[in-house]
């Protein structure tokens, strides 16, 4: 039985990491909870590895009985490289987990009857009481629902119009090696360590992230790392079209990078990166792009539908906190509608913390850009991109 005023049925739109959080929190509730993902089948593992925050593993723990420790790799250290190798360290426990590893944990909390793919929301529209969605034809009645279609959103100007996010003028080159592959040698300069190189307007990090199907044995894990290079529209234009000519916008999955593109970053790896991340960089076999957007709303709830995740803010990556901020959206809506009296009360609560968290770390975010020398908020020119 449910414990929510006037809500019985939840459409969430969207079902990466976070349609998810908000579907088994809402379960959780005792929610009749329906999830729309556009795309089939099981998605990439496209996050590659993310750090694990403190909602993140709060919400492993009590809403899907698993032991976040389990499916992480921990890092005991900060590594700090200089370009001729030298390193120095500082201590700093950390712990880190893959996209695919959260992903399946979250997958298998919900009923698979609830979770629907190849299937894309085309439409959404207020009634008084709830919120059609339309999939083609078809349009379900829903008491409630949420906006979870990432960065990209077509809904998201429902509730919050104007306010796509804008590229920030760089990209992040990523790249996931079996640890298998790695020599001993190099293996041992990055175990139990989270490394940077800070250089000249760029970034590159690295650590250990979970293999395949989760696991954390060593020798079976995996090296993730991530490249930040400043790109303008034309550059990221030119980078993110795949080895046949294809534009694909804002990323490019792995497996399709250009030749041209690829010997490109292979020439700035050799001229530019400490030698441990230039054999990283050297042994990846399908590095993949990602462009930085800086994505921020002033509306996060129109009547009854909510926006979340990507599709609310998107900060920048160095504040290693989208998971987690879509996380704590599914964490801070669970707890308005648990305690707060009436419908209205919890979602305009929830509201207010979300922005103000968001807006928080979007600034935060847009910061260490600024520091690292990336970028700092990205301007309308900068904009001019490709947004698809
Ligand atoms: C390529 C990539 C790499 C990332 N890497 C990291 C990382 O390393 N660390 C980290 O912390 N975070 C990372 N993130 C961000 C992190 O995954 C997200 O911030 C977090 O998962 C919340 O994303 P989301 O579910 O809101 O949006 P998304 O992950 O973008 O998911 C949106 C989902 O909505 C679906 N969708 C879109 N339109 C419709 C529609 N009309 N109908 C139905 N479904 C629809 C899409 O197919 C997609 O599955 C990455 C995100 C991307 C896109």
């Amino acid at each position: 039985m449910t414990t929510v005023p006037d809500i019985e049925s939840v459409g969430v739109v969207g079902g990466s990491l976070g349609g998810l959080f908000q579907a088994v929190a809402l379960t959780e509730l005792g929610l009749d909870v329906t999830v729309w993902e556009r795309s089939s089948g099981r998605p990439d593992d496209r996050g590659a590895g993310i750090v694990l925050q403190p909602s993140v593993a709060w919400f492993l723990n009590m809403f899907c009985g698993v032991d976040p420790d389990r499916i992480s790799v921990p890092v005991t250290h900060r590594q700090f490289f200089s370009q001729d190798g030298r390193s120095h360290h500082t201590l700093m426990r950390q712990q880190m987990i893959s996209w695919g590893a959260l992903y399946t944990s979250l997958r298998d909390r919900l009923d698979p009857a609830r979770y629907h793919d190849g299937q894309q929301v085309t439409a959404l529209a207020s009634r008084h009481d709830g919120v059609d969605v339309h999939l083609g034809d078809t349009v379900h009645s829903v008491d409630l629902a949420v906006i979870a279609d990432g960065s990209a959103s077509r809904h998201r100007g429902l509730v919050a119009p104007d306010s796509a996010p804008r590229y920030a003028g760089y990209v992040a080159y990523r790249g996931v090696i079996a640890e298998a592959d790695l020599t001993e040698d190099l293996s041992a300069v990055f175990r139990d360590r989270f490394s940077f190189y800070d250089g000249d307007r760029t970034q590159f990090l690295c650590y250990f992230i979970p293999g395949d199907f989760g696991t954390t044995a060593p020798g079976e894990r995996r090296m993730n790392w991530v490249w930040y290079v400043r790109a303008d529209a034309a550059g990221l234009d030119r980078i993110t079209t795949d080895r046949n000519g294809t534009a694909h916008g804002l990323s490019l999955p792995p497996g399709l990078i250009a030749p041209r593109v690829h010997d490109e970053l292979l020439d700035r790896t050799r001229r530019l990166l400490p030698e441990p991340m230039r054999e990283l960089v050297e042994h990846t076999r399908e590095p993949f792009t990602q462009a930085i957007l800086d994505g921020r709303v002033t509306r996060m709830r129109n009547d009854r539908m909510l926006l979340t995740g990507d599709a609310a803010f998107v900060v920048r990556p160095h504040t290693a906190a989208s998971a987690e901020k879509a996380a704590a959206d599914a964490i801070t809506l669970f707890t308005a509608l648990q305690q707060v009296p009436s419908l209205d009360g919890a979602l305009r609560a929830w509201e207010k913390n979300r922005l103000a968290e968001g807006m928080a770390l979007y600034q935060h975010g847009v910061g260490l850009g600024h520091r690292l020398g990336l970028g700092g908020p990205a301007t309308p020119a900068a904009a001019a991109g490709p947004t698809g």
